[in-house]
């Protein structure tokens, strides 16, 4: 493995403005690198000549100081963005082919920061999912393998945005998390992933799944460069209404500073009934690193916890099944032809979406129907609500709330696909988050018995990412992760 691909983002970047590295040379060590995990998945359209155009540039940039902070880092894309003129699937069959004319919002703002596009990366179709296994593609293979030699899950729906990170085939990468898809695969790959406040990057530009939840963030390898790229992909934008108008500090001050006096909360109710021992050893580490470095742990309630999962599956599926409309085979992607036109839109979406998606579309129109509507959307409202008011509680008494990121590690491609609610019981730890609007994030922590990489997960009250990047920072320094020695997946290929 090329020492450019162990570097941080932080120490690249550093390293380029000193001139040690170009980003030409950087670049190229990440395009080696695509090449030679190609099996994991993860690209499903890598733009090669776009990320040797774009690291020239940037070695422009050095050359005439002008570089902005993330000036020639390699940087991978959820098809979840539009990037203009390059193909944009949320790998669905109904959008293959799609070529954007714009580009999202969170993405041009990376690229006007100087960060350098590697590809569009592997997802569930649409971002519904838990595994990645609903992408067109096929799944996004996770570079950790179990003990057995099995071919684990990468997580989901941002999965490849993990696996890549983690396998060293793109030093950064963005993600969306609806409920979950960007801590969990994280947490599945052993990564940093953040889930922003709801609002905070914005919306615009990336293809919508349920849009009171959707939100961008980074995946990385280390807490300081995830507030590295957050910085540059947080804040107010005018092309999306639901985009907050508040102001972003830089979130690299943060990193590292103490937590000594912070208050964190443990959460009874996130002890679930049947979860792995190895989770909760974990968490009790956690809870004890973060006493270690003068951090008061508080036991704390959030009695609504164990409505979220109902809740997020009545409140998603009814927002996408209304977003998903507009493929209908006439304005966006493609097209089976018919001889009326309600036959038309029957045979495009029938092709063109894949079971969950279509698993979703019914749930929801169902919960979105005349009958129904106050049974279960207008209910499933009313809880979260309430699920956000415990939150509210518990940080008058709190500074962060520290829970495992999963049930479980990661498991194998195959073992939950067939049952839905297995798979959605993935999570459990990672809804009430999307539900309530606040910041998240996932941070390595340690190893299952098995060898697989476990992660913590970091939440705060709305607009404290920088509370999170203290504590995960905190959690980070004793936890050693990147000293593990299983962690190189470019050696475990
Ligand atoms: N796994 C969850 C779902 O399938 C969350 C997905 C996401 O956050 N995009 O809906």
């Amino acid at each position: 493995m090329s020492d450019l691909l162990k570097m941080t983002a932080t120490q690249a970047a550093s390293s380029l403005l000193k001139k040690e590295i170009s980003s030409v040379e950087l670049t190229n060590a990440y395009i080696d690198a695509m090449e030679t995990t190609s099996a994991l998945n993860n690209y499903v359209t890598p733009t090669i000549e776009i990320a040797k155009k774009m690291a020239e540039n940037s070695d422009k940039t050095f050359a005439a100081g002008s570089a902005g902070p993330l000036a020639g880092l390699p940087i991978g894309v959820k098809d979840l963005f539009c990037t203009k003129d390059t193909q944009t699937t949320a790998c669905s069959g109904i959008l293959k082919g799609f070529t954007p004319t714009y580009e999202s919002t969170v993405t041009s703002q990376i690229w006007q920061s100087g960060g350098v596009m590697l590809g569009k990366l592997n997802c569930d179709e649409f971002a519904m999912g838990s595994s990645n296994e609903t992408s067109i593609f096929g799944p996004a293979v996770n570079p950790w393998s179990a003990k057995d030699g099995a071919a684990l899950s990468a997580g989901g729906s941002s999965g490849g945005s993990a696996s890549s990170v983690a396998a060293g085939s793109a030093l950064m990468s963005v993600g969306t998390d609806t409920g979950g898809s960007i801590r969990q695969p994280a947490a599945f790959c052993g990564v940093v992933g953040l889930k922003p406040t709801y609002g905070r990057c914005s919306r615009w530009g990336i293809i919508a799944f349920a849009s009171s939840l959707d939100q961008a963030g980074p995946f990385t390898r280390t807490v300081g460069d995830s507030a590295l790229i957050f910085s540059a992909m947080a804040g107010h934008d005018s092309k999306d209404s639901t985009s907050a108008s508040v102001g972003v500090p830089n979130f690299s001050d943060a990193v590292n500073s103490s937590v000594e006096g912070m208050r964190i909360g443990i959460p009874g109710e996130y002890h679930m009934d049947g979860m792995d021992d190895e989770i909760t050893r974990i968490w009790k580490q956690g809870r004890s690193w973060l006493e270690q470095a003068g951090a008061t742990i508080v036991d704390i309630s959030l009695p609504h916890t164990k409505y979220a999962l109902p809740c997020y599956y009545i409140i998603a599926p009814a927002e996408a099944s209304s977003n998903l409309a507009r493929y209908d085979g006439v304005r966006y992607g493609n097209r089976v032809d018919a001889e009326t036109l309600d036959e038309m839109y029957e045979a495009t979406r029938a092709a063109g979406f894949g079971e969950e998606v279509q698993r979703r579309i019914l749930i929801g129109t169902y919960a979105l129907s005349a009958g129904y509507y106050d049974a279960y959307y207008l209910k499933a409202q009313q809880v979260r609500r309430l699920i956000k008011q415990d939150f509210d509680l518990a940080f008058n008494n709190v500074d962060a709330i520290l829970t495992p990121t999963t049930p479980t590690a990661a498991f194998e491609l195959g073992a939950k696909i067939s049952d839905p609610i297995t798979m959605y019981l993935n999570d459990i730890f990672t809804v009430p988050a999307n539900l309530a609007g606040i910041p998240g994030i996932s941070v390595p922590a340690g190893l299952s018995k098995q060898g697989l990489p476990l992660g913590l997960q970091l939440l705060a009250a709305p607009f404290r990412e920088d509370r999170l990047f203290s504590v995960a920072s905190a959690i980070e320094t004793q936890a050693q992760f990147l000293l593990a020695p299983a962690r190189s997946a470019g050696e475990l290929l």
